[in-house]
């Protein structure tokens, strides 16, 4: 009988054309196979999903893996289908014919591993065939989705623990690639689980990080310009909002560079394509906000430009460290505006619910409750129509926890405690006013890491608490060049590029016939030494920085 160390490394081998596990992935396998509840934190690249497809594979049950995005479940599903791995997703995409045919699935023991979201954990038919079905890994993928305390709460993430409590008592695997201590207590405590945690560190010798400083919107969209022609390969460009995306998505475009956009208000199949086209390399740049990425499994992307802050270091790390998976170097790129605190202080406002949201929700249900019985999420969230329903659901799990509502194994809710007062109900918001002020230090070390003349590495990992032998990269700004020299060049009335720039454009004259990408020939109607002007044959007038324009 071969150990289980050789019969993993034969599922290895044969199943996935691996030839040996990287740092970590063998700590969390092992960890799996003992029945421990596990969290990993390994960054992107590391090989999260091993962790759970070989452990799914050698448990005799089913393996479920909650994931909050779909391209990612899609992308597993194929890739364990080319392994020979039976899978499934059961998600929004499924129609109701094919969701019933995968419940049947299911039940019947088909799959290996079966890929929801924490959304449909809240649906009663799926978690019931769940519980019918014989389950023995219980995977939370983006677990820190759950942690009030991380970057990218989700309230949907809250389903996963009362779900999980209705399954039994099955192990878990959660898996992150950033986490900060408190991050991974409340992991824990969300989940009611005592978790031992594997983590394997964050730093990555291959990415270089860099600040640019710029005092405006012209100057920033003059270096993305510059960085998309002087950077090889695929790249990403985060902005914090929609508007300021399509703005640099234009820019791009328009000095003919192979450009996509993706942000939350397209319709699903513009994001598709946008995705796809990326993904396959069609597209070499993508300009999108923080709702592209998540779980984007690209290896060979060169560089990650943030034209803004994200509001924590953790958001920039996870969104930085999508560059350079291959472990070839890569670089990440803040453009930092002062202003732009700004902007993310503006998100802060009015991301929990307040003491007002709190009692409401408690009304609500009250009154449904009265007139019609326990509530659905769905009636409640018709009552409240006022209410986001991410608060709602924060609101809800207030209450939950305090003890004075519960939710059944149908998933509806019900007060407990119908005599609870107002005064009593606003204090369940106070801890998020404490929220807040953590989200506030929180942006104040983002905005240190970006003015810092420290070595940035050193900032990030004394942020993840992982700072203690090291003493710097030698790769980014800070260590590449001393603050003191950086200054002058400060003074120098333009930028090191634009002079470069400036030099070794030619120089056009008013009438000149001249080409630029996308737009095609026109005539040079005036320009200075970095920009020139345009009259084009349909009699539009466009600016071009002067390096992209050509003789014709
Ligand atoms: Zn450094």
């Amino acid at each position: 009988m071969p150990t289980e160390a050789q019969a993993i490394d034969k599922t290895l081998r044969e199943t996935f054309g691996y030839t040996r596990l990287r740092a970590g992935q063998g700590e969390v396998i092992a960890s799996v196979l003992q029945h421990r509840d596990t969290l990993a934190v390994m960054p992107t690249g590391a090989g999260k999903s091993l962790c759970y497809q070989i452990p799914a594979l050698h448990l005799p049950g089913t393996t479920v893996v909650v994931s909050p995005l779909l391209s990612l479940m899609r992308d597993q599903v194929e890739k364990l289908a080319q392994a020979g791995v039976s899978a499934i997703e059961v998600n929004s995409t499924l129609n109701a014919r094919e969701a019933k045919a995968a419940l049947k699935g299911i039940a019947a023991g088909k799959f290996e591993v079966v890929f929801t979201t924490p959304e449909r954990l809240s649906d009663p038919a799926f978690l019931k065939t769940l519980q019918e079905t014989h389950i023995d890994l219980f995977v939370i993928d983006e677990a820190h989705c759950i942690s009030h305390w991380g970057h990218d709460f989700r309230p949907a993430f809250l389903e996963i623990a009362h779900a999980l409590k209705s399954l039994g008592d099955l192990p878990v695997l959660a898996l992150t690639a950033t986490a900060t201590s408190a991050v991974i207590d409340d992991i824990g405590k969300q989940l009611e689980r005592k978790l031992a945690v594997i983590n394997t560190g964050i730093f990555r010798a291959n990415l270089q990080f860099r600040v640019v400083h710029a005092t405006n919107d012209n100057e920033k969209l003059a270096h993305v310009l510059r960085l998309a022609k002087v950077l090889d390969g695929s790249g990403i460009v985060y902005t914090a909002t929609i508007r300021n995306a399509e703005a640099v998505y234009e820019a791009l475009r328009d000095a003919g560079e192979s450009v996509g956009l993706y942000h939350g208000r397209l319709r699903a199949k513009e994001r598709t394509t946008s995705q796809d086209d990326f993904m396959a390399g069609r597209c070499r740049i993508m300009v999108a906000t923080n709702a592209f990425g998540l779980g984007i499994d690209k290896p060979d992307i060169r560089f990650v430009v943030h034209y803004q802050i994200p509001g924590t270091l953790e958001a920039y790390y996870q969104e930085s460290g999508r560059a350079g998976r291959d472990g070839e170097r890569a670089r990440s790129i803040l453009l930092y505006d002062t202003r732009d605190k700004r902007v993310q202080q503006f998100f802060l406002g009015g991301r929990y619910p307040d003491a007002d949201d709190v009692v409401q929700a408690y009304e609500t249900l009250l009154k449904v409750q009265s007139e019609s019985g326990p509530a659905t999420w769905q009636q409640l969230q018709d009552e409240t129509a006022g209410m986001a329903g991410n608060k709602l659901k924060v609101a809800l799990k207030l209450l939950k926890d305090a003890g004075y509502a519960r939710q059944d194994r149908t998933l509806r809710y019900r007060l407990t405690d119908t005599g609870v007062d107002t005064q009593t109900l606003s204090k369940l918001a106070d801890e998020y006013g404490r929220k807040t002020e953590a989200d506030r230090q929180k942006l104040e070390r983002m905005i240190f890491y970006a003015q810092t003349a420290f070595c940035r590495w050193k900032v990030l990992l004394e942020y993840f608490e992982e700072a203690e032998d090291f003493v710097r990269c030698g790769t980014c700004d800070n260590c590449l060049r001393p603050p003191a020299l950086k200054l002058e060049r400060v003074k120098s009335t333009r930028p090191r590029w634009a002079r470069r720039l400036a030099a070794s454009a030619p120089l056009f004259n008013a009438g000149d016939h001249v080409r630029v990408p996308r737009y095609g020939e026109g005539r040079v109607e005036s320009s200075s030494s970095e920009q020139v002007e345009i009259v084009f044959p349909d009699g539009r007038k466009r600016q071009f920085l002067s390096a992209y324009v050509e003789r014709a």
